[in-house]
C-alpha cells in the first residue's frame, strides 16, 4: 500500500494530550507526526485558563518528573501561581497556576519544535487505516465485529492492526501506531439555550467524520458534556468593587526544571452573586438545555454549572465567583464558578446582576457542549486498545476531563506506543507509585459515566504521591525509556544526594547550645525535635544553614524560585520524619497491595467456566478482562470472594490447558 508519507508513530490532535504523546514519541527516537485541525491553536485552554489544583497539580509534576511538558509550559507562562492547601497535610499541597492563554499556545509551539523527529501538520483526520490478519486493508467501514464477545481479545488484536490515517482530503498516510487525541471534537454539539451548532469548541469545526469512523470500529462509546462560563471585556468591570486574590510572592513551579519565573504576575479577584442573579436563573432555567431534556448526556459532577448550583443549593443566596485574567496582553475576563448553557439574553441578564459587573460587557457567552468518548474499559494499561493493535486513546476521549488529567494520559500513551515499537517492556506505574496509574486503572476497570476528574481521595496512599517526591517516584522510569536528558538526570541525582543528606543532618547531628526555644530538647537531633507537631523546619532553618549551608547554597538565577524550591525541598525531608511511622505502615499496606498487583490472569482465562461465580460477575469480568487479581478487585461490583474464585481457577484451568495441550 503507497502512502504518501511514512511515519512511526501519528498523534491526531494536538491538545494537552496530544502534545505530550507527540513529545514523548519523538524523544524517545521514533518518527513521528502531529495531525491537528488548526496549528495557531495547539494546546488551546478550551476552558478555564488555568493549570493545576488539588491533585491536578500532582497529576502535572508527576507528568514532568517523567520528562513531559505541561509543567514546563506553565512556568513560562504563568501569571499566578499559588500553592493550595498549605494550612493542611501535604499530601493535599498542590500547585495552581493562572496562565497566559495565548502565551501559553506560543511556548507549547515552540516546546515542539524543538524534537527534531517531529513533524507538526495542519489537517483534518477522517479515519484510521487498519491491516486485517489477511493483510488486507480496510478502513474503518470495512468489518463489523464490535459486540462478538466470543471472540477473544487477542483474536481481535490479532485481526486488526492500524497502520495509517486517512485525512479528509483523500491522503493517506502510514504509521506503525496511531494515538488519537481529539477531546470534545468527535461529533461535538454546541448547546447555549435553545441554539445548537456542531463544533469541537467555540469557532471550530466538530471531527464528523473521524467520530463516524471510530464507531465502526467497534469500540464501545458514550456521550458526554461539559459546559464553560463567559467571558467579559475587563475594561468594563468595576474592579474596586472586587477583593483582590495576589498569588504567592515566591512562585512554587511546577516542573522540576524551572529555574525562573520572570513574568509579570497578577491577581484574580472574588466577586459573589446576587440574590437576582438567583432569581434570573431560576426563572429561565426551563430554558437550559440541561433542564430542558435538549442535552441527555452526562456532564462533569464536579464542575457545576451555575444553573446547577442554584437548583440543587436553593438556600445558598450567594455563590462564590473568580474573575480570573486569560493573559497579560488581553482584556478578556473568564467568570470561574459561573459555567453556563442558558441563552444569551440569560446570560447578559445574570451578569448585569452580579454586583461590581453591572456595566461589564459580555465577549463571549457560555455554552455546553456534547461530544462523543470511548469506553475506556476498551483500554490496556498502556491505553492501546484491546481490539486493534498499534491503536492509542489519550485524553477526553476517554472520559476525562481537565488539561491535567489528559497531559497524563498524553504521555503514558506516547511513551508506551514508542515502547512497542522499539520491543520493549511496555512503562505500567500501580496505584502506589503515582496519580497518573490511579487516572489509568480507574478508567480501564471502572469505566465512567461522567467526565472523570482527578481527586486525591482517589488515591489510596496520598500521603505516599505527594507533589514534592513525584521526581523521586516517577523520574528514573522517565530516564529508563529514553525521557529524561543527561543534564536533567544529573540535576535529579544531586538533589536527591543533596536532600539524602540532609535527612542524615536531621538524624545524626545534635542540636547544640541551650535549645533556644525548646531548651528541654538541648543535644537532641533535629530529627527528634521535629517530630514534635509544634516545630515546623522552617523554624529550624537558621541552625541548619549553619549545620549543613551547601544545601541553601543555589543558583543565583531567581531568589524567589530559589527560596520555594528550597522550602518544598525541606518540607519533603520534614515529611518523610514528621509521617515516618505512618509512612512505614503504609509501606506494608503498599507491599500487601502489590502482591495481588503481580498475580496476572493469563488472557486466555474463561470467565464463563468459572463455577460459582454468578452471571453478573462472569460478565462483569469478561467486559474488562482484567489484567491482574489486583485489577479484577477493582472493578466495580466485584467481589472479594469473586476474586479468589477467579484465583483459584487460574490454577485449574492452567493443569487442563497442561492437559489437553
Ligand atoms: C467548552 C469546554 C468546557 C470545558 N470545561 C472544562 C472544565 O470545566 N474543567 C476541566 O477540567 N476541563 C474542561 N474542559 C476540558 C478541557 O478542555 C479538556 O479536558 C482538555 O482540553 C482535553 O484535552 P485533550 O488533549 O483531550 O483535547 P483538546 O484539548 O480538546 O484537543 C483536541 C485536539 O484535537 C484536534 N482534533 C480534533 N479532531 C481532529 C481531527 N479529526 N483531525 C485532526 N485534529 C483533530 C483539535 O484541533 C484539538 O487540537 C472543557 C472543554 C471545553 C471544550
Amino acid at each position: 500500500m503507497a502512502f504518501s508519507e511514512q511515519f512511526d508513530v501519528v498523534v491526531v490532535g494536538a491538545g494537552h494530550a496530544g502534545c505530550e504523546a507527540a513529545v514523548a514519541a519523538a524523544r524517545m527516537g521514533l518518527k513521528t507526526a502531529l495531525f491537528t485541525l488548526s496549528v495557531e491553536l495547539i494546546a488551546q485552554m478550551s476552558c478555564n485558563p488555568a493549570v493545576g489544583g488539588i491533585a491536578k497539580g500532582h497529576l502535572v509534576r508527576e507528568i514532568d518528573a517523567l520528562g513531559g511538558v505541561m509543567g514546563e509550559v506553565t512556568d513560562a507562562v504563568g501569571i499566578q501561581f499559588r500553592l493550595l492547601n498549605t494550612s493542611r497535610g501535604p499530601a493535599v499541597w498542590s500547585p495552581r497556576a493562572q496562565c497566559d492563554k495565548a502565551q501559553y499556545r506560543v511556548k507549547m509551539r515552540e516546546v515542539l519544535a524543538r524534537e527534531p523527529l517531529l513533524t507538526v501538520k495542519e489537517a483534518e483526520v477522517a479515519d484510521v487505516l487498519l491491516e486485517s490478519s489477511d493483510c488486507s486493508l480496510q478502513s474503518s467501514g470495512g468489518e463489523r465485529q464490535a459486540e462478538d464477545r466470543s471472540l477473544k481479545t487477542e483474536d481481535l488484536r490479532r485481526a486488526r492492526r492500524a497502520v495509517g490515517i486517512k485525512l479528509r482530503d483523500g491522503r493517506e498516510i502510514g504509521a506503525r501506531a496511531v494515538i488519537i487525541t481529539t477531546g470534545t471534537f468527535l461529533n461535538g454539539l454546541i448547546h447555549c439555550g435553545e441554539q445548537t451548532h456542531p463544533a469541537g469548541r467555540s469557532g471550530e469545526p466538530p471531527s464528523q467524520l473521524l467520530g463516524e469512523a471510530l464507531k465502526l470500529l467497534g469500540l464501545r462509546g458514550t456521550r458526554l458534556k461539559t459546559g464553560t462560563p463567559p467571558r467579559l471585556d475587563g475594561r468594563t468591570i468595576d474592579w474596586s468593587r472586587f477583593t483582590a486574590q495576589p498569588g504567592d510572592a515566591e512562585p512554587t513551579p511546577f516542573s522540576f526544571r524551572t529555574k525562573t519565573i520572570k513574568q509579570r504576575q497578577v491577581p484574580c479577584y472574588i466577586a459573589f452573586t446576587s440574590e437576582e442573579t438567583h432569581r434570573v436563573i431560576r426563572e429561565n432555567v426551563h430554558r437550559s438545555p440541561m433542564y430542558s431534556g435538549q442535552i441527555k448526556s452526562i456532564g462533569p459532577r464536579y464542575c457545576p454549572s451555575i444553573e446547577d448550583k442554584i437548583v440543587k443549593f436553593p438556600d445558598k443566596t450567594t455563590h462564590q465567583l473568580f474573575l480570573e485574567p486569560e493573559g497579560l496582553n488581553t482584556d478578556e475576563v473568564y467568570v470561574n464558578g459561573m459555567s453556563t448553557s442558558l441563552p444569551v439574553e440569560v446570560q447578559l441578564a445574570m451578569i448585569a446582576s452580579v454586583p461590581g459587573l453591572e456595566t461589564a460587557k459580555m465577549l463571549r457567552p457560555g455554552y455546553a457542549i456534547e461530544y462523543d468518548a470511548i469506553d475506556p474499559t476498551e483500554l490496556e494499561r498502556t491505553l492501546e486498545t484491546k481490539k486493534i493493535a498499534g491503536l492509542y486513546l489519550a485524553g477526553q476521549i476517554n472520559g476525562t476531563s481537565g488539561y491535567e488529567e489528559a497531559g497524563a494520559q498524553g504521555i503514558m500513551a506516547g511513551i508506551n506506543a514508542a515502547l512497542k515499537l522499539k520491543g520493549e517492556a511496555p512503562l505500567v506505574l500501580d496505584r502506589t507509585e503515582a496519580y497518573i496509574a490511579i487516572l489509568i486503572d480507574d478508567l480501564i476497570s471502572k469505566g465512567t459515566n461522567e467526565p472523570y476528574r482527578m481527586f486525591t481521595s482517589r488515591a489510596e496512599f496520598r500521603l505516599h504521591l505527594r507533589i514534592d517526591n513525584a521526581d523521586r517516584r516517577l523520574t528514573p522510569h522517565g530516564r529508563r525509556v529514553g525521557m529524561i536528558a543527561d543534564a536533567d538526570w544529573a540535576e535529579f541525582q544531586a538533589k536527591q544526594e543533596r536532600v539524602r543528606r540532609m535527612a542524615a543532618v536531621l538524624g545524626k547531628a545534635k542540636r547544640t547550645g541551650d535549645g533556644g526555644r525548646w531548651p528541654e530538647a538541648a543535644g537532641q537531633t533535629f530529627a527528634q525535635l521535629l517530630k514534635r507537631p509544634e516545630v515546623s523546619i522552617e523554624l529550624l532553618r537558621r541552625e541548619l544553614e549553619r549545620a549543613y549551608p551547601e544545601f541553601f547554597a543555589r543558583p543565583a538565577e531567581d531568589a524567589a524560585v530559589n527560596a520555594a524550591v528550597i522550602r518544598n525541598e525541606l518540607k519533603s525531608v520534614e515529611t518523610e520524619i514528621k509521617y515516618a511511622g505512618y509512612l512505614a505502615q503504609q509501606e506494608r499496606a503498599i507491599e500487601r497491595l502489590k502482591k495481588s498487583e503481580q498475580r496476572t490472569i493469563p488472557e486466555w482465562f474463561e470467565y464463563a467456566t468459572v463455577s460459582g461465580l454468578s452471571r453478573e460477575m462472569k460478565e462483569k469480568l469478561a467486559h474488562v478482562r482484567p489484567r491482574t487479581l489486583g485489577q479484577a478487585s477493582r472493578i466495580p461490583g466485584v467481589t472479594p470472594a469473586a476474586v479468589s474464585l477467579v484465583n483459584v481457577f487460574i490454577e485449574i484451568q492452567r493443569k487442563r490447558l497442561a492437559i489437553s495441550s
